[in-house]
């Protein structure tokens, strides 16, 4: 019985597999918002309370109120006591990390994308660096679980599943052969820690001494560290220029936007347009552009199919 049941799972087509992974990435990612929300919040923890509540008017929720992405939609965004409008960031975490579980499913299961150890790794490295993204444009921190905590689980996953550094030169170079060994793997492993941490603490400390103030936050120095734990030393590399590369297409977009701002209320008030005066308000709106965000996203990128990004990178 068990076994039939079993067999029918394992010859279940890799879209399906898409669309299990995808809908338990959805439920996952109601538990995200939870752990976003109540990061910086001093009286609440994950398990305490219990059962989640509206932050307007203190209203419980029932079961109805807490299906994932639906409730949302089918209450358009409000409270059922208050009418309070729930964030549309509740829905697009929830539907982010649906998508992200679906894509890791997609890939990991295809040809060549490691099985389900693998699956399982990517989806839980995914989740984490979604809540450092979010935690991160809130609190400008990025939690010590996700950073310090990828440094001490990256190079066990990695001997545990050698596959997950199968694409990396130099970590066959370290097995010695044509298949990653568990010491090729961890210590690719070790070297990419190394290489995130240590390349991302240098920029750092030369953008110190060159404009006098914290260029970059220790928080991004250990999720660095963190992520080439998990990817090996040159692929945090080619996640390091991918993040720098969002980070100030982002960055560029905060500044104009409040440029643009600056000026058509001073329009709309004097009928001048001050143009150096929107500039330091732009500059400084830039500065409030946090980076460890764009450095997830790097991260996620290279480690779902990095071969796929070295051909982009290299036009190939
Ligand atoms: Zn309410």
């Amino acid at each position: 019985m068990i076994d039939d049941l079993l067999a029918t799972f394992q010859d279940l087509p890799r879209g399906a597999w898409t669309a299990i992974a995808a809908v338990f990435g959805l439920f996952v990612g109601s538990f995200l918002n939870v752990v976003i929300y109540r990061y910086p919040l001093e009286d609440q923890t994950v398990n305490s309370p219990k059962r989640s509540a509206c932050p307007s008017c203190g209203h419980q929720l029932g079961w109805k109120e807490n299906v994932p992405l639906f409730s949302w939609l089918v209450q358009r965004g409000k409270c059922t006591a208050c009418g309070w409008s729930i964030p549309w960031r509740y829905p697009l975490v929830e539907a982010s990390n649906a998508a992200l579980w679906g894509l890791c499913a997609w890939i990991s299961l295809g040809p060549d994308g490691g099985g389900a150890g693998l699956l399982l790794v990517r989806c839980v490295v995914m989740s984490a660096l979604l809540v450092t993204t979010f935690v991160d444009f809130d609190c400008f921190e990025i939690p010590d679980s996700v950073s310090i905590g990828g440094m001490i689980v990256g190079p066990i996953v990695s001997f545990a599943l050698p596959a997950l550094h199968a694409d990396s030169p130099l970590a066959l170079d370290l097995s010695g052969g044509e298949v990653v060994t568990r010491t090729g793997a961890l210590l690719n492993s070790l070297a990419g820690m190394a290489a995130g941490f240590g390349v991302l603490w240098l920029i750092g400390r030369v953008g110190a001494r060159a404009f006098g103030k914290e260029a970059m936050g220790f928080g991004d120095v250990k999720l660095m560290g963190a992520g080439g734990a998990f990817v090996g030393p040159g692929a945090i590399l080619a996640a390091l220029m991918l993040g720098s590369v969002l980070a100030s297409v982002w960055g560029a977009g905060v500044m104009l936007r409040f440029y643009a701002l600056v000026q058509s209320r001073a329009r709309s008030r004097s009928g001048r347009k001050p143009a150096a005066k929107a500039w330091r308000v732009a500059r400084l709106a830039g500065q409030y552009v946090p980076f460890g965000p764009f450095l997830a996203a790097g991260i996620g990128i290279v480690l779902l199919d990095w071969n796929h990004v070295l051909g982009l990178l290299l036009r190939q």
